[in-house]
């Protein structure tokens, strides 16, 4: 535990550190684009771009981004760049799309035009985006024009950019790094779900992880950390962004129908939480595939979608509060900040307004801390359950105990000795001492029920040979006891031990006139291995030799003998499996 605990410290430490390094990489702006998109409009897939030359053709207000037309146009003005270097690529966020037509207008009404299919384009290491090498763009060029064919996202359209280097776009290596760290701090909640797994086997530990797994996967993609490590498609990365998001946002209500204690959520409400869960992953994550057919209403629709989610979490979280949980507490506070940035970037997506993308990065932070609370939570609720365990564990041992134990003396009891009496003949205990003390009812009379009761615990304690593996003491009741001897010379040895009862009996109960005394009915076996006697039957033998040695003057043993003649192995072996 005392580990768990350092772990959680350190890893609370970095996710600090990883907050304290975002507020400066949310001010960095040193890589702004030469140029963004001055105007745009949409069109259906027949105009040509020579109907786009004239500037009616163009909305220039910077609002009214719409992704659902066939095709799209953008426009981009040589004013921009005048002052510097002319730019060499157009860079935008990575989204689907069938064809990118890039085209340098140049004075006197010419186009230059570079063509490039989906495939074509390059994913590079600065974020979620991607690059195609523009036409040459020389001292004539008046504008850029852009025909995106098929557009599946409004960030596709409004963060498209001119740019001389391709650094100058998407994040700078500052918020890479911020990035790899919100990523390496995923892991270790990946491993806390490992372990908690291995203890408790409870689902939400399952679904948590596969959460941990998406938001990991949204990092990756969303954020381009993949783009580091291998060169993939722009298609592939376009799924799969969407695809860890919306499978994370499914996988935190699944969490949620499950992690809170008993009662937090009504029976309606956890159902409600736990089927938005399934439809977030099926119906948003169905849309995040953007197939050609969808293209005119995938977009809204994902948003759309996915927009009960952000409702059932907040409505189950305040449900759960006012429900007085103490998990839902937690969750609340881990998924304030992610809740906060969600809605901002589901407005954003519904193109209602647009931002820059670096407003994204505050979505991974909201994540970590995400993942850094929730982990705590679990960690809590993990103690918690194990406490209730323990406790529902010590409770059964103790009934056990109390089942199987005598309250006065702790031997065992008779219901004890009749459960494992078969087991013990097998382990050798091949003789049977039946205990009764004399007259004792006379001691009751005379010192009290209290002094009897001791006089049982002082006689308990003479037969009780502690920690002797071969001698077992059992009381059956009232002042009759049992020891089960095995090994060498049993009947002397349970005849030292009748000697002992009056002399411990003596020394632990002061007082009483005379010795109490006791008797012994014996029975020793030969080959008790072989004996499928039941318990009931030595117990009526040696009540019988018990009864000898009271009418034959108390404070004696009397013994007998039985021998195992006519029952061999081979024989005993076919009987037991008739029976
Ligand atoms: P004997 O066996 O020698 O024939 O005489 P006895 O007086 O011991 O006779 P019996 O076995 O019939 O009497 C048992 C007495 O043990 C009866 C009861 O007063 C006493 N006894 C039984 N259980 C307890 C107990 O838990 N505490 C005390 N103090 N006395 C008990
Ligand atoms: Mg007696
Ligand atoms: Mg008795």
């Amino acid at each position: 535990m005392g580990r768990l605990r350092l772990m959680i410290r350190l890893w609370i430490a970095a996710a600090l550190l990883a907050l304290g390094l975002a507020v400066p990489a949310l001010a960095d702006n040193h890589h702004a684009p030469a140029a963004t998109a001055l105007c745009h409009a949409v069109s259906d897939a027949n105009r040509p771009a020579e109907a786009m030359i004239g500037r009616d053709a163009w909305n220039c207000s910077g609002t009214g981004w719409k992704a659902d037309a066939p095709v799209a146009w953008l426009r981009f003005d040589a004013d921009a760049w005048q002052t510097g270097p002319a730019p060499r690529h157009f860079v935008t966020r990575t989204s689907r799309h069938e064809r990118i037509t890039l085209y340098a207008l140049d004075a006197g009404g010419t186009l230059r035009a570079r063509s490039f299919a989906e495939s074509e384009g390059t994913p590079f290491a600065a974020g979620p985006v991607f690059r195609l090498p523009l036409p040459v763009i020389t001292s004539e060029t008046e504008a850029v024009l852009v025909r995106i064919d098929r557009p599946h996202s409004i960030p596709l359209l409004t963060e498209a950019a001119l740019v001389r280097h391709p650094e100058d776009a998407g994040r700078s290596l500052y918020e890479m790094m911020l990035l790899a760290l919100v990523l390496g701090m995923l892991v270790l909640p990946l491993l806390f779900d490992i372990s908690f797994y291995l203890v408790l086997r409870e689902r939400f530990v399952l679904f948590h992880a596969a959460m941990v797994v998406a938001m990991m996967g949204y990092v990756l993609f969303a954020g381009g950390v993949i783009s580091v490590l291998a060169s993939l498609p722009v298609a592939l990365l376009a799924i799969l962004a969407p695809l860890c998001w919306s499978t994370g946002c499914g996988m935190a209500l699944l969490f949620l129908s499950e992690f809170l204690e008993r009662g937090a959520l009504s029976r309606g409400m956890r159902r409600l939480t736990f089927w938005t869960g399934c439809w977030t992953i099926a119906v948003p994550g169905f849309f995040a595939f953007q197939f050609h057919a969808t293209q005119a209403f995938d977009d809204a629709a994902y948003f759309f979608t996915i927009t009960p989610a952000a409702v059932v979490v907040s409505a189950a979280l305040v449900h759960a509060i006012l429900r007085g949980s103490r998990s839902a507490k937690f969750v609340a506070v881990a998924w304030f900040p992610l809740i906060l940035t969600s809605i901002e970037r589901l407005i954003r997506g519904l193109g209602v307004y647009t931002g820059p993308s670096s407003l994204d990065l505050m979505m991974f932070i909201a994540t970590g801390v995400e993942v850094v609370v929730i982990s705590l939570a679990i960690a809590d609720r993990f103690l918690a359950i194990r406490h209730e365990r323990d406790a529902a564990l010590t409770e059964a041992r103790m009934l056990e105990q109390i089942s199987t134990r005598d309250s006065l003396t702790g031997l065992m009891n008779r219901r004890a000795i009749e459960a494992r009496f078969d087991e013990l003949l097998a382990q050798g205990f091949d003789t049977f001492a039946l205990v009764d003390l004399d007259r004792f009812k006379a001691i009751n009379d005379l010192h009290g029920h209290q002094v009897g009761d001791a006089a049982l615990v002082a006689c308990a304690n003479a037969i009780r040979s502690a920690g002797d593996r071969d001698a077992i003491a059992v009381r059956l009741g009232g002042e009759e006891f049992v020891v089960l001897l095995r090994g060498e010379n049993t009947l002397q040895r349970a005849e030292a031990l009748r000697q002992a009862i009056p002399l411990r009996i003596a020394q632990d109960v002061p007082g009483l006139e005379l010795p109490v005394t006791a008797s012994m009915g014996v029975i020793v076996m030969s080959q008790a291995r072989r004996h499928n006697m039941q318990f009931a039957e030595f117990y009526a033998r040696a009540d019988a030799l018990m009864y000898e040695a009271k009418a034959s003057g108390r404070n004696r043993l009397a013994y007998e003998r039985l021998t195992v003649f006519s029952d061999p192995p081979a024989q005993r072996k076919r009987r037991d499996k008739a029976a």
